[in-house]
């Protein structure tokens, strides 16, 4: 259900190609049978990180099949005819998923300028978001709203058919909000009426969150992205104030289970996460003001924190930031780096998200040094990227380490990031899905 758009896409090719071949030869002229044999790519890695084991392994060798990866071994014979790529003297790891990013919106620090571009011009401008993020690393995002709904759903699905590169996306499709809340597009005049797109996901009762999510899910979202509480970057907010009640946060992940669908809840006030940690979310964002309850709730109902501690940086330092925001961020920034060290020390489940788009598309990786600033080693750091990161999408099939039957999904570094995990700032190889975007 959740890959919802991809496999469909995939399915009707496919099934459409089983009916020319088996019955009207004659009408199918240029739909191509599959190729044969897929290419086969050897990867040498002088240091592997083994991030489900936690551990580097030496002299590995990565065989890659079309998309997916086959084999990976010590001594493993390289087919003839094998393309060879020789990272003998680099660290090979999984590509890096990013778990809050917003690609398809504006990035700009002002939400409203969505009201002087048309949806296309939107569009085309979020083109670049996509693109610099993979060739930063990361191979995957969970990209958690947009205010022009249903952009992230196109933007996806162009990526899912190669119109324009970028990471796999699992997408929310809209924000669901209380009228005038976090997720809504404030600051307007009382007597402007927005267009649909730009207010979808507005709901005030569970039975509003459940219709919206029902469209949703018809419409292709991945995940559902709820807003628990006030926000620091919307207009008139207050990040203290509790928005959703606990029945609506409930009708929520009730409704989106139903789909198959897991939900994601912005929340910075402490109520505000503890109710949607108990109405059974998948992950709280941002978890700013989270208390000692939040986290032992949040440890009791296996709950992940995808907490971005590194955006802080740029919401400071940008010339841009209007000022009611910066006047919402005051004292935010340094509580939920130290809620955050709290959270590890407990043990709670972490993911890597960093909410892309607050600071500029690419630089995703910044974070890796507050993590482990703020408590975490290097290595969980990196598990909070890769192997956490698929299990709270939900696909740990598909991605998320370097093992057979997953998508080759494979990025290298020149230095050792467990050493100094700035390392992954910079990149030097990505492949994604069998595919090289950079370093070949
Ligand atoms: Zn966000």
């Amino acid at each position: 259900m959740a890959e919802f758009a991809q496999r469909t896409l995939v399915h009707k090719k496919i099934s459409f190609l089983t009916f020319c071949l088996s019955l009207l030869p004659m009408l199918c002229e240029g739909v191509q049978a599959p190729a044969a044999a897929a290419p086969v790519t050897a990867i040498r890695a002088g240091k592997f990180i083994d991030v489900q084991a936690g551990r580097v392994l030496a002299n590995q060798i990565i065989l890659v099949r079309g998309m997916k990866i086959e084999v990976v071994g010590a001594d493993l014979a390289i087919p003839d005819g094998a393309k060879v790529i020789d990272l003998s003297k680099m660290t090979v790891l999984p590509g890096l998923v990013d778990c809050h990013t917003h690609l398809a919106d504006t990035a700009d620090s002002e939400p409203l300028v969505v009201l002087q571009r048309t949806a296309a011009e939107t569009a085309y401008r979020a083109i670049p978001n996509a693109s610099v993020t993979l060739l930063a690393g990361f191979t995957t995002v969970r990209d958690v709203g947009v205010y022009r709904a249903f952009n992230d759903v196109a933007m996806r699905d162009a990526i899912a058919r190669g119109i324009i590169i970028g990471p796999r996306m699992y997408v929310a499709g809209a924000y669901i909000t209380i009228s005038e809340g976090a997720g809504a597009m404030t600051g307007l005049a009382p007597d402007i009426q927005l267009p649909l797109d730009l207010r979808y996901g507005e709901a005030n009762s569970p039975w509003e969150v459940r219709q919206k999510i029902r469209e949703l899910a018809h419409r292709g979202a991945d995940h559902i992205k709820v807003l628990s509480t006030g926000a620091v970057l919307t207009h008139g907010s207050n990040p203290k104030s509790i928005e959703f009640t606990p029945e609506e946060l409930r009708a929520a992940v009730e409704e989106a289970g139903n789909f198959g669908l897991r939900v994601e809840a912005h929340a910075h006030a402490a109520e505000g996460i503890k109710n949607a940690i108990r109405a059974g979310v998948a992950s709280i964002e941002h978890a700013t003001l989270i208390d000692d309850e939040g986290i032992a709730l949040a440890k009791q109902h296996g709950t992940y924190l995808d907490m971005d501690i590194y955006d802080e940086e740029c919401i400071q330092s940008s010339p841009n930031t209007p000022a009611d925001f910066l006047q919402h961020d005051r004292d935010l920034g340094e509580a939920q780096r130290r809620n955050f060290t709290k959270a590890v020390r407990a043990g709670v489940k972490m993911t890597f998200g960093t909410d892309a788009g607050v600071c500029p598309h690419g630089i995703n990786a910044r974070q890796f040094a507050f993590m482990v600033k703020y408590g975490m080693t290097p290595m969980q750091a990196i598990q909070s990227a890769t192997v956490n990161a698929a299990d709270l999408i939900g696909h740990s099939e598909l991605f998320g380490s370097i093992t057979a039957g997953k998508s080759a999904d494979i990025i290298a570094v020149d230095g050792d990031p467990l050493a100094d995990i700035r390392e992954l700032e910079h990149v030097r190889f990505v492949m994604k899905e069998g595919k090289v975007y950079k370093g070949d």
